[in-house]
This record gives structure tokens, C-alpha cells and sequence, in this order.
């Protein structure tokens, strides 16, 4: 082992100018522990300090300018207030006023006349001559004379580190501290030769030195690109080992009959004709659940693409071969829904369909866990309330994950702890995830995709209107009621202040009621600080059309499924993010009906809701949503990446470095299916360098 592998884990508090308190400080603040995360703590920009200009040939138009000479003269001028420090400083070329209106005391007393010093700043006019205020000062030496040799890096700093001296210069003083003490031999490679070749990457060690010291912004580039590969490429490696371990490792259970419960449901009890996508995806997982190996798979299908129902096959087929299936929505509406549809597609086979939630309580309950138990009840459906420990199957076979989104990574490795020999996975989700993203968060996942849908349902009409149209908006819904359709009007929920949102939506309750009012009208109101039977009463009347048009907040996002609804209005739709609005949106265009999605805003809206307001009008494809969405809002804040861990890049961003993040995949695949377990001499560096590295577990809770 070199000596490298051990100053770079040292505490940070023993490198020089640190310290027991600033060590805890940066910790606390930056999250900065070891070496390590000091020589990976990058610049964010760099301030070309090289460059050397003459006072005579300043214009003002500089932004940042780098001048050297001699305080010819300083003095304190001005009244109280205005009281301030002019420092004349001369090159041979000219004069300039240096000027500090705080802490000029200080400054008085530091600076020297007569004396030499590299200057950087600012240029600012006063009374139409170029000054400077502000400026750094640094004394003339052999180093300084000619400039600096180096870009000067600037690094990411708190308040509280500059009050204990940690400006992000002197966070740059420390790093060169580091290097100073790293030799570049000392840094492993850990990228293989033909790759750095390929991509005409810089070696690992030039990198880290480069990045922070730069002799130009060319270098700078060339060492984030080499270590922006590295990060994309690693998290490549890990996730394709990850998948090839899974598939080798993982037992699963083989469904080889396609049975008379699938068969009998599919010819004499199927609703409507599959679509060419459902039918793909079914022959997907079917395949899947024949090879022995546990399947894993994330099924990603725009609102209203029929997941349902391939998620009802999927569980006979396991049904047909001797086990019992689950299905778990991640709300108590969504479940009950789930329920009550696919107890209705079955009331004819011998299929015996139960609901968990935590609701059902006592002797239903009870009734419930010895049918699971037992093995009498084959398909049992739910929310959360699966995942209790008290809850046993006989012999689950398959785990359907509705919704996926909502719940986090280690609530579904729950799931197939159930088993021994754990049962196969389907992940629905009805947020599209942008290929890139599904390549680094579900990267060990198979993906399969519902890109059509059924037929005969026309594109919702989206459209922006403002305050000043909400007249013309109810009277659209009137019309729309009065053709016998429904409307859901949707206010935004803000967790953070629940009682906010509560007075929000009752006001527009009250408001709604003004325009529609009861006897003509009856309206639903649903929220999610409403005990579940009320809630429950209320979705049921909107459901059979006893009320016309439902006022809620957001939990009707997910699953509702009412044909006949035909308008969506979404109240402050500055407010949403736009994968919610495309949720929301999703409820409507579900029956053969033109329906409409309306959204509502302020009469000035900024530009970011400009943007996504924008995106909704134009689009109804999903998957473009999605892309845009990443665009505005950055990979960070997706759904479900947070918790992932997976997306622990510090330099590259999926977005903009989709490309390079393609190149990483392809070229972790290829070593990969070459040398599975990194035995070539080749990749000695490569696998080397993950033997090192510790092991992150939560990666492999995902399969
Ligand atoms: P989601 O993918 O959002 O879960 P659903 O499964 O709820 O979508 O399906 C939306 C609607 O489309 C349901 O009313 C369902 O019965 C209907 N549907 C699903 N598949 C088809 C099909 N192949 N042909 C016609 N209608 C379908
Ligand atoms: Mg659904």
C-alpha cells in the first residue's frame, strides 16, 4: 500500500493551518472530514490572476483587473460617515485611486507608502475617474512580481467559516497546504489506460492538481472533464457489477404455466382489446419470471396508460403458478380504488381478492392475516400497512409496487424479505424518468416502458388563464356540468404549513359554492386532513356523479380514476412543479370525452412558472415532460433520487453531462462484459481502486 492512501484519510484537523476548531467547523459547515474531501472540495470558479494590465490602459469596461505598483500616497479624507482611505497607487504607466470606505482604520495601519503590491479588483467610476475600492492587497515579493503563476481558484465558503478566517481564499490556502505535501505519484490511477486514451483524459494525479491550480482556464476544463468521467464512470462500474451480481446470485422463482386463471380471465373476461405496449411489457415480464432469476423491473407508463391492467395479469400469472401476489398504492384511496376495480374484473374467476390498509381493524383484520397466511386469499392489496411485520404470506410470488415514486428505496427491499427466495418485483410509475436519470438511479433495474395509449382517447386541451378570466372559467365548467361532465378544481398543498393550505381550499371551497351553488350544484370536498370515511364519502359521491364538481388538495394526484370528469383546473399553478401538474393533468382525458386541463395564476407570474406553464400548454407527452423538468429543477430534486444515494456526483450534472454520462455507461458496459470481475491487467487500476473504497450499502438494497 503507498503512504498516499493514508494521509488522505486523515483528519482534516491535522493538516496544517486547521486545527481541533477549524476541523470541527468545516465538518459542521461543509461537511469536509478527511484529506480526501479537502482535495476533492473543487473551485466553483476560477479569477484569472496571470495577467498583469497597465493603469494607462484600463477602460473601465474590465470587469475584474489585476494592476502592480507603488502606494505613492494615502491618505483619510472625508466626514464622519464618509469618512474613508484613498491610497494612490502608481505603475509606470499612471495612477489610480485605491479606496476603502470600511475598515479603513485597518488598512491604514497595514498598508506601507512606498511600497510594492499586486493589486485585484474591481473598477468603478467616481466623478468620471476609474478607481478601485475594495481591492485585494498583496505585497510585492520574488512570487508575486509578475503576477501569479496560477488561475486563482475560488471555493464555496459559509458565514460562519469566514468569521473563524476560513474566506475562500484562505480555503485555497489550505488545499495548497495539501498538495504541497501530496506527490503525484502518490495518487493512483483507477480509470484503465485504453478508456483515458479513448476520451484523451488527463491522468488522475494532474487532474487533482489542476483543478485546483490551474495554469489556465484550458487546464482547468481538461481536469473537471477528467474527473467529471471519473465520477459518472465509477457510479457506471458499480451499478453494472451490481446488476451482474444480482443476475448472478439471485434465485428466483420460475413461472412456467401460463395457466387457466390467465388464460380464461384473457379470453372471456378482458374488457377491452391490450395494447401493442401492454402486450410487449406483459411478454417482458413473462419472460423475466421463466429465466430463475428474480426479476426486478420498473414499469414507467405516462397517466392513463393501463398499467392496471398489466399489473392484473402479472398477478394471475403468478397465481397460475401456485403463488399469491401483492399490490401495494401508496395511498388509501388508491388502494381501495385498486381494489374495488380488480375485485370487479374477477368477480367471475376463482380468484379471492382481499384489502389491507390500516383502517381494517379487528375481526376483519384478522381475518385477512390468516388468508394470507393460509394461502386462501391469492391477491392482496394495500397500502404501507403490507409491509408490517405481522403481515406473512404463505408463498408470495410476485410484489407489485404501485406509484413507485412515493415510496423510498428500503421500503421496497421490505418487500421481498418476505421470502425466503424473494418474490419478483414490479415498480410502477406513472413519473417518467428521463433516460438519463433511470441509467444512474435505476441503473440495476430492467426498464420497461408503455409508450401508447389505448385508443380512442383525445389529447387533452391545455390552456392558461388568470384571475382576471375567472368568470370565463366557471362559466366554461357550468357548460361542461351542464353537458353532463365534471370538474375537479385542485389547490396546492404546502407541507409546511398545513393550516395555511386548510384555509386555502376551504376560501376556495366558498368560494366555488358562490358560483355553483346547491340545489343545482353539489360539490365534493377532499383533503387529506379529513378522516378517511368522510374523505372516502366524499370521492365515492364524485365517483357516481352525485356531486359535479370535487375541490381538493393534491391527494387526488395519484390513481383517481372518474371517466366522466372532463375539466381539471389547477388553482396557483406557480406553485406546482411540473411532473405534479402533468399528475394532475393525468385525471382528466380519461373517458371518450374532449376534456381540459386550466391553469390558473396570478395575473403576473414569474419566469420559471412562465416556463412551465409554457411546457404543459405545448406538451402532453410525458417523457418530454419529464426532460424539461430535470432541465428547470436539476436531477437533485426528482422524485426518488434523494433517498437513492446514487447521485452523489460533485462535479457532473446528468443534465448537461448527459452525453459524456452515455459515453461513461457504454464504456463500463464494455469492460464489463469483457472482464466481469476486473482480472485483466488492464483494469488492475480500476479494480484496484474499488477494493479500496468502501462498500456503500445502500446500492445493493435496491434489487
Ligand atoms: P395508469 O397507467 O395511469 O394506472 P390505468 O391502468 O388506471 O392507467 O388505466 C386508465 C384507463 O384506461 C382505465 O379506465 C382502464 O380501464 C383503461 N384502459 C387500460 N388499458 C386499456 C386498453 N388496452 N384499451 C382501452 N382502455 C384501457
Ligand atoms: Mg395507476
Amino acid at each position: 500500500m503507498s503512504l498516499i492512501s493514508s494521509i488522505l484519510s486523515n483528519p482534516i484537523e491535522y493538516l496544517k493551518g486547521v486545527g481541533p476548531q477549524r476541523g470541527e467547523l468545516l465538518r459542521k459547515e461543509i461537511n469536509l472530514h478527511s484529506f480526501r474531501d479537502l482535495l476533492e472540495y473543487y473551485p466553483f470558479r476560477y479569477v484569472d490572476r496571470t495577467k498583469v494590465d497597465k493603469i494607462r490602459h484600463l477602460s473601465g469596461m474590465e470587469d475584474f483587473v489585476q494592476i502592480r505598483g507603488r502606494i505613492v500616497h494615502m491618505e483619510v479624507v472625508g466626514e464622519k460617515r464618509g469618512k474613508r482611505l484613498v491610497a494612490t497607487l502608481q505603475d509606470e504607466t499612471g495612477k489610480i485611486d485605491l479606496v476603502w470606505f470600511q475598515g479603513w482604520q485597518w488598512m491604514q495601519k497595514s498598508l506601507r507608502e512606498n511600497t510594492g503590491y499586486l493589486v485585484f479588483g474591481r473598477l468603478s467610476q467616481f466623478n468620471g475617474i476609474l478607481q478601485m475600492a475594495h481591492p485585494e492587497m498583496d505585497l510585492l515579493t520574488g512570487e508575486t512580481a509578475t503576477g501569479k503563476q496560477h488561475l486563482e481558484p475560488v471555493y464555496y465558503t459559509t458565514e460562519k467559516l469566514k468569521a473563524r478566517g476560513l474566506t475562500a481564499k484562505a480555503i485555497g490556502k489550505l488545499t495548497r497546504n495539501l498538495l504541497e505535501q501530496l506527490q503525484l505519484a502518490e495518487i493512483r490511477e483507477n480509470i484503465p489506460a485504453p478508456v483515458l486514451q479513448q476520451f484523451r483524459l488527463m491522468p488522475r494525479a494532474q487532474a487533482f492538481f489542476k483543478i485546483h491550480l490551474p495554469a489556465t482556464e484550458e487546464e482547468a476544463k481538461q481536469a473537471q472533464r477528467r474527473l467529471k468521467f471519473e465520477e459518472l464512470f465509477l457510479a457506471q462500474i458499480r451499478i453494472c457489477r451490481l446488476k451482474i451480481r444480482r443476475h448472478k446470485a439471485s434465485h428466483g422463482f420460475v413461472f412456467n404455466a401460463v395457466g387457466n386463471v390467465f388464460n380464461s380471465f384473457y379470453n372471456d373476461h378482458l374488457p377491452f382489446p391490450l395494447t401493442g405496449a401492454q402486450k410487449r411489457v406483459l411478454k417482458e415480464i413473462r419472460k423475466d419470471t421463466t429465466t430463475g432469476r428474480q426479476m426486478n423491473r420498473l414499469l414507467q407508463g405516462d397517466v392513463g396508460s393501463g398499467k392496471t391492467m398489466v399489473a392484473l395479469l402479472t398477478l394471475l400469472m403468478a397465481i397460475d403458478n401456485g403463488f399469491q401476489g401483492c399490490l401495494m398504492a401508496p395511498t388509501e384511496i388508491l388502494a381501495q380504488q385498486h381494489f374495488k376495480g380488480i375485485s370487479e374484473l374477477l368477480k367471475d374467476m376463482p380468484v379471492k381478492v382481499a384489502l389491507l390498509t390500516g383502517n381494517i381493524k379487528g375481526k376483519a383484520r384478522k381475518e385477512i392475516l390468516t388468508g394470507t397466511a393460509d394461502g386462501s386469499i391469492h391477491i392482496l392489496i394495500g397500502t404501507h400497512a403490507l409491509l408490517e411485520k405481522e403481515v406473512q404470506f404463505h408463498h408470495l410470488g410476485m410484489a407489485i409496487v404501485d406509484e413507485q415514486h412515493r415510496f423510498g428505496v428500503a421500503q421496497r427491499a421490505r418487500l421481498w424479505e418476505k421470502n425466503s427466495t424473494p418474490p419478483h418485483i414490479l415498480v410502477m410509475t406513472a413519473t417518467p424518468i428521463p433516460r438519463t436519470l433511470a441509467m444512474t438511479v435505476y441503473g440495476d433495474l430492467d426498464v420497461s416502458v408503455i409508450d401508447e395509449m389505448p385508443p380512442g382517447r383525445k389529447p387533452i386541451t391545455t390552456v392558461h388563464r388568470t384571475e382576471y378570466q375567472r368568470p370565463q372559467v366557471m362559466d366554461f365548467i357550468k357548460e361542461e356540468i351542464r353537458k353532463g361532465r365534471q370538474a375537479y378544481i385542485v389547490y396546492p398543498l404546502i407541507e409546511e404549513s398545513a393550516n395555511m393550505d386548510y384555509e386555502n381550499l376551504t376560501k376556495g371551497y366558498e368560494e366555488v359554492k358562490a358560483f355553483f351553488p346547491e340545489p343545482k350544484y353539489w360539490i365534493s370536498m377532499v383533503h387529506g386532513r379529513q378522516p378517511s370515511e368522510q374523505r372516502e364519502v366524499n370521492m365515492q359521491r364524485f365517483i357516481t356523479n352525485d356531486t359535479q364538481i370535487m375541490v381538493a388538495t393534491t391527494v387526488i394526484e395519484v390513481g383517481v380514476n372518474v371517466p366522466n370528469a372532463s375539466v381539471m383546473v389547477i388553482e396557483s399553478t406557480e406553485r406546482f412543479g411540473l411532473s405534479q401538474l402533468h399528475q394532475l393533468r393525468g385525471r382528466v382525458g380519461r373517458g371518450a370525452e374532449q376534456s381540459y386541463c386550466i391553469l390558473m395564476t396570478g395575473n403576473k407570474i414569474g419566469k420559471d412558472s412562465q416556463e412551465r406553464v409554457k411546457v404543459m400548454v405545448q406538451t402532453n407527452n410525458g417523457f418530454v415532460i419529464s426532460e424539461k423538468d430535470m432541465e428547470l429543477r436539476g436531477p437533485g430534486d426528482i422524485e426518488g433520487t434523494r433517498q437513492s444515494g446514487l447521485l452523489d456526483l460533485k462535479l457532473a450534472d446528468i443534465v448537461q453531462d448527459r452525453a459524456m454520462l452515455q459515453a461513461a455507461r457504454d464504456s463500463a458496459e464494455t469492460i464489463l462484459e469483457a472482464d466481469p470481475d476486473l482480472e485483466l491487467p488492464e483494469n488492475k487500476p480500476l479494480h484496484d481502486f474499488l477494493a479500496t473504497q468502501r462498500s456503500k450499502s445502500a446500492w445493493s438494497k435496491i434489487s
